[in-house]
Parts: C-alpha cells; sequence; structure tokens
C-alpha cells in the first residue's frame, strides 16, 4: 500500500523540513545511502579493471545497476550509458553526432538550457536552431513540430516535461512526427522518470537524457544516456574503458555501454542509483504518480484562489506549480517560506530563461513534488502563501 507516512521514514531529512523542490533534486532513500556506504565499506575498488575480488565485486554491483536502470526505463542492457546527469548526456550526443553545415535542429522555447546551449553552440558549425514557441500553458502542440521540420532537420529535441511550467508533451507523437520525416529525436526525461510510467522503447526515441537525481531517488553526479542504435553517436570522449584494443596510433572501440564511459564513473553513484531504482520500483510508479500529480494539482487550484497570486502552467500538470505573488520577489518570498516554515521551494529562472520570458516574468516560485510530500504541506504552503500575499503584497 501507498503511503507517503511510511515512505518519509526512508528520508530522514524530511523530519526537519517542508521539502518541495524534488524538481531540483530529490531526497535519496535510506537503502541507496546504505548501498553506497556498502561499497565504500565493504569492496570498493575500480570497475571493469581487475582480477582481484574487490574489482569483480565492484563490478558486479555496477553492472547490476545498469541492469537495473535498464528495466527500469524498459531499454536495454547495452543501450543505458551511464553519465554524470542530464546535461552531460545531451552533450555527448551534441558532440558525437556528425554535424555538416546547413544541418538543423529543431527543439523549443520550453527547454531547460541543458537542452538549448548544446544545440545554439552547433551554430558554429554552420548548423540552424529553430526553437518552436510553446502555447501559454507551457504545452507544445506536436504540429508545430512538424511545421518546423525543414528537409535539412536532423535532429528534433525536446523535453517531456517543462521543469518550468510542469507541462507534459506528447513525446510519442513528437517521435514519430520526427520519424516519418526522416529526422532523429532525442528526450529530456529530467522531470519524467520516475514521476510517471516511462518506457523508452514505446516512445521509441534514437536518445534518452536523464539525471539520477530527481525522479529516480540516486545521488547527485550521475545520469544516463539511453541510445536505440549504439553507433548512431561516435563517443564525446576517449580514455580508459573505452577501447579493447590499442597497435601503434590505431585503436578499436570497445563495445557498448564501454565505449561511452571514459575513465573511473562514480561508481559509488552509480550503485546508489541501481538501488534507489528497485525503491522506487517498489513503491510503484503509478502511485508515485498519481500521488505527486493530485498534490500539484490541488496546490495550483487552491494557490490560484489567492488574491495577488498568479499560477502558471496548465492544470493537467506533472508535479511542478509554478507561481508568483504580484509586486513581491520570487526569491524574496522563498526565503519567507523557509524563514517561517522551513518550506524549501525553488525561485527564480530555473536554467530556462526563454520559458521565465514566456511568462514576462522576473522569475517565479516553484513547489514541486515527491512521493514523500504530504497533503499537510501543501495545506501549510497554501496557508502560508496566503498570509504573505495578504499582509506583505
Ligand atoms: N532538463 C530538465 C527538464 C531539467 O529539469 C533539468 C534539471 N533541472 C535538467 C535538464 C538538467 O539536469 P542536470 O542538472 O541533472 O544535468
Amino acid at each position: 500500500m501507498f503511503n507517503p507516512i511510511d515512505i518519509r521514514k526512508d528520508f530522514p531529512v524530511l523530519e526537519k523540513y517542508v521539502y518541495l523542490d524534488s524538481a531540483a533534486t530529490t531526497q535519496t532513500p535510506r537503502q541507496a545511502v546504505e548501498a553506497m556506504c556498502d561499497y565504500f565499506y565493504k569492496y570498493a575498488a575500480n570497475h571493469g579493471r581487475g582480477a582481484h575480488r574487490l574489482a569483480r565485486e565492484t563490478t558486479n554491483h555496477y553492472e547490476d545497476a545498469r541492469e537495473a536502470v535498464a528495466g527500469f526505463i524498459c531499454g536495454e542492457y547495452e543501450h543505458t550509458i551511464f553519465t554524470r546527469n542530464t546535461t552531460e548526456s545531451i552533450n555527448m550526443v551534441a558532440l558525437g553526432l556528425d554535424w555538416g553545415e546547413g544541418d538543423h535542429v529543431v527543439t523549443t522555447h520550453v527547454e531547460h538550457h541543458s537542452n538549448l546551449l548544446p544545440w545554439l553552440r552547433l551554430k558554429e558549425k554552420g548548423v540552424e536552431v529553430t526553437a518552436v514557441a510553446p502555447n501559454p500553458d507551457g504545452t507544445v502542440d506536436p504540429g508545430n513540430i512538424d511545421s518546423a521540420i525543414t528537409e535539412q532537420t536532423k535532429l528534433v529535441a525536446i523535453t517531456h516535461v517543462s521543469n518550468v511550467f510542469g507541462s507534459v508533451m506528447d513525446v510519442e507523437e513528437i517521435t514519430k512526427i520526427a520519424q516519418r520525416n526522416g529526422c532523429m529525436s532525442l528526450v529530456d526525461a529530467a522531470q519524467s522518470v520516475g514521476h510517471m510510467p516511462f518506457d523508452v522503447k514505446k516512445i521509441d526515441c534514437d536518445f534518452m537524457a536523464v539525471s539520477g537525481h530527481k525522479g529516480m531517488f540516486g545521488p547527485q553526479g550521475t545520469g544516463v544516456l539511453y541510445l536505440k542504435d549504439t553507433d548512431s553517436i561516435k563517443p564525446a570522449y576517449l580514455g580508459g574503458g573505452t577501447i579493447y584494443a590499442l597497435n601503434g596510433d590505431d585503436y578499436k572501440l570497445e563495445d557498448a555501454p564501454g565505449r561511452f564511459e571514459y575513465g573511473t564513473p562514480n561508481i559509488p553513484g552509480v550503485i546508489g542509483l541501481g538501488r534507489s531504482v528497485e525503491y522506487v520500483k517498489s513503491l510503484g510508479v503509478e502511485d508515485i504518480q498519481r500521488h505527486e500529480e493530485a498534490l500539484a494539482r490541488d496546490a495550483a487550484k487552491r494557490l490560484s484562489k489567492i488574491d495577488k497570486v498568479e499560477v502558471y502552467g496548465p492544470q493537467d500538470r506533472a508535479a511542478v506549480v509554478p507561481f508568483n505573488v504580484v509586486g513581491l520577489n520570487p526569491h524574496d518570498v522563498a526565503m519567507i517560506l523557509d524563514e517561517t516554515r522551513k518550506i524549501c521551494v525553488r525561485s527564480g529562472y530555473h536554467c530556462a530563461i526563454p520559458s521565465i520570458k514566456l511568462l514576462k516574468v522576473e522569475g517565479t516560485i516553484r513547489a514541486s513534488f515527491g512521493a514523500y510530500n504530504l497533503t499537510e504541506e501543501v495545506d501549510l504552503l497554501v496557508d502560508t502563501v496566503e498570509q504573505i500575499a495578504t499582509t506583505l503584497a
């Protein structure tokens, strides 16, 4: 039975704080922290580089984590590359594809900077970038993606869930549109994996990027790049672990995933991530989605009824609620929420300046939810915002 009160017992930090910033990073369950402690205390060694028992044990745990994460996103083991975060995963695609003068990328104005800057930088190579405008609520019409695609379009890069609006994009449809037009697709799943059922094969994108420290409850410094075709990109970086033969100047790349995992990876982090996805699975992703979205929709509805409070984003939203108290700076409101009630929310432009510009504001306050949040926390947020709006705005 999904019970947030029981779930909270696995997150000691929640005893003291009202944590409504899971879109930035989630808390890590005790089980995953213990798996990382086990690595350090019981068997730490390097991965894939040694015959001794500790190296073998480390490699086994690391590869078990890959199995767990690949299963969690419904993908294949060899196609699941560990990275440091969503940002690195996306950059690996931008650096790993062959670009020529006149190639074209279609993206949108609701992207996190991580899914925008790697494409904008390609302009140096003569690549053109079109960013499609979303609707005022942050949703993107697949038809507008279709219209932006030209003969030269090589890639469509889109977020699954906007970290500013909480809007959910129809990535299955957008991927189909890309395929129909003969181009590749990349889905930024930073705000969706773990928050909603996610099947990378069903979405059928060429590339999927995600961080471990968000909906998968893993530690910071872990991420995944999923490749439909492991030959579709060249490794952006080479070094230890990426080749199997070196003869003079000539080298032969390892098969995937090894060829993409350069140097010593975040071994404890990956092992923690493997444990944390098992944890998320045990809670049930459907239940997590139902719970988080109910909290977010309730919060949005109640906040929007407060005089001088503006709430942004669609009604059917994921677990993200952006708002402002008219006349007050979002950072000041966030500070007051923390200082008075220990409510932790994000404020500012959320690494997504184009989205904030669309809202015609300087920034927003963002409450975001995880499996461990309670209705009582929404009550406290709404009451405190109401007090702030009536006394200060
Ligand atoms: N994309 C989206 C939609 C995000 O919300 C975030 C994190 N806020 C990122 C990319 C970047 O994630 P990371 O910092 O872990 O690379």
